[in-house]
C-alpha cells in the first residue's frame, strides 16, 4: 500500500530523482539520504488526514 502512495524519491543535494525502492534510500551519486515525495492526491482519496498523521508520524 505504501508503495503506491509514493511518487518518487529525490536527493535534495544534487536533485536526482529515483523511483521508490526500499533497498535504496541514499543517493548513488553523493550518498545523501533521499527525501520521499508522497502522492498526496492518492493519499487524500484513500485515507483521512487523521489516519495519515497517525500512521506516518508514529514510529513503528
Ligand atoms: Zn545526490
Amino acid at each position: 500500500m505504501l508503495k503506491s502512495l509514493v511518487k518518487y524519491m529525490k536527493c535534495y543535494n544534487c536533485g536526482t530523482e529515483y523511483s521508490f525502492d526500499l533497498k535504496n534510500f541514499r543517493c548513488t551519486k553523493c550518498n545523501e539520504p533521499l527525501e520521499i515525495e508522497y502522492n498526496y492526491e492518492e493519499i487524500s482519496g484513500k485515507i483521512s488526514r487523521n489516519t495519515f498523521a497517525r500512521d506516518f508520524t508514529t514510529p513503528p
